[in-house]
C-alpha cells in the first residue's frame, strides 16, 4: 500500500492508470470502523486498483460543529486499510485541498439541499459537493463508493455526478450496525455508556416505523409522528427532523406509494453527538441491507 499525501502526487498517478484498469474511490474522513471497511471490501472486489481518501474536509463543517474535535488515528486507519487489501490511500492536507485564494466552491441548489440535513448544517452539501468533485478530477475513478448512512449525500452526489458530467458509476452499499442497531459513525466515539445506550432510540424508531409501513400504514403523517413519539420517549435524546421521503429528491412524500422508493430519515442529538440515520425501502419493496 502506498501512502500520498499532496494533490500533485495524486493527480501524477490518476493520470497514469494503466488503460482499461478499473479504479475504485472510497472518500472517508477516516477513524475507519466497519462501515467503512465494508466501502473498501466492495471496492477491492470489484475494481483493480483501490483508492481510499482520508480527508476530514473543512469546508463541509459549520462553524459551531464538530471540525476540530472530530476523532483522528491515522495509524490506525492505515493498518485497517492495508489489512483490507488498499492500494493507494490518499492523505492530502486542508492547506493542500483549499490552498489560499481558493474561490471555486460547487454549491448545489434547491430542495435536494435545502431540506433535512441541508436545513440543519447550512453550507454543508456545498463542502461535500466541492471536496468529492475535487476528488473526482484527481484520482479520475471509474467507481465511487458511498454509505446508505448518509442517504441525502448519496442523492446530492447521484445528482452532482450528473449536472457535471462525471464519467463514473455510484456505488452505494447497505448501513453497517452496531449488534444493538445503531448505525455505525466515527461520531458514536463521542457517546458516554448511557448516551451509547440512549443512542440506539435512533434504530428503535426506524424499526417501529419500518413496521408500520410493512403492515401497510401509507399515512406518512402517522409514520412521521411515530418517528417523534419514539424520540421523545427517550429523556437523552432530542429530535432534529424525522421524515418520510423520495430518495431521489429528499422532497416529503405525501403517501406511501407500493411500487415507489421510500426514505425513513431520522435525526436526533444525543449528549454531544448529532446522529442521523434511514431505512430505505427500494421499489420493489425490499429493505435495503435485507
Ligand atoms: P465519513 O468518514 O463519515 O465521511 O464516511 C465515509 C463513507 O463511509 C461515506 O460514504 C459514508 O456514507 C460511509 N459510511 C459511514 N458510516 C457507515 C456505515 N455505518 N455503514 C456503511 N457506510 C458508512
Amino acid at each position: 500500500m502506498h501512502t500520498i499525501s499532496t494533490v500533485a502526487e495524486m493527480i501524477a498517478l490518476g493520470q497514469r492508470w494503466p488503460a482499461g484498469a478499473v479504479i475504485g474511490l472510497v472518500p472517508t474522513m477516516g477513524y475507519l470502523h466497519t462501515g467503512h471497511l465494508s466501502l473498501v471490501h466492495a471496492a477491492r472486489q470489484e475494481c483493480d486498483t483501490v483508492v481510499a481518501s482520508i480527508f476530514v474536509n473543512p469546508a463541509q463543517f459549520g462553524p459551531r460543529e464538530d471540525l476540530s474535535r472530530y476523532p483522528r488515528d491515522l495509524p490506525r486507519d492505515l493498518a485497517l486499510l492495508e489489512e483490507a487489501g488498499v492500494d493507494y490511500v490518499f492523505t492530502p492536507s486542508a492547506q493542500d485541498v483549499y490552498p489560499p485564494g481558493f474561490a471555486c466552491y460547487i454549491a448545489p441548489v434547491g430542495p435536494l439541499v435545502e431540506r433535512l440535513e441541508g436545513a440543519s448544517r447550512p453550507g454543508h452539501f456545498r463542502g461535500v459537493a466541492t471536496v468529492v468533485a475535487k476528488l473526482f478530477q484527481i484520482v479520475r475513478p471509474d467507481r465511487a463508493y458511498f454509505g446508505q448512512k448518509d442517504a441525502q449525500q448519496v442523492a446530492v452526489i447521484r445528482q452532482l455526478i450528473a449536472d457535471l458530467h462525471f464519467v463514473l458509476t455510484l456505488h452505494v452499499l447497505p448501513t453497517i450496525r452496531e449488534p444493538d442497531g445503531l448505525a455505525m459513525s466515527s461520531r458514536n466515539a463521542y457517546l458516554a455508556p448511557d448516551e451509547r445506550q440512549a443512542a440506539t432510540i435512533l434504530y428503535r424508531a426506524l424499526t417501529e416505523a419500518r413496521r408500520l409501513v410493512d403492515s401497510g400504514e401509507g399515512r406518512t403523517d402517522l409514520l412521521r409522528a411515530a418517528l417523534a413519539r419514539a424520540i421523545a420517549g427517550e429523556a437523552r435524546a432530542h429530535l432534529d427532523y424525522a421524515d418520510v421521503c423520495d430518495p431521489h429528491t429528499m422532497l416529503p412524500l405525501a403517501r406511501i406509494e407500493p411500487d415507489r422508493p421510500v426514505l425513513l430519515v431520522i435525526a436526533a442529538r444525543v449528549g454531544p453527538a448529532r446522529l442521523i440515520d434511514n431505512f430505505l425501502r427500494h421499489a420493489d419493496g425490499r429493505w435495503d441491507g435485507d
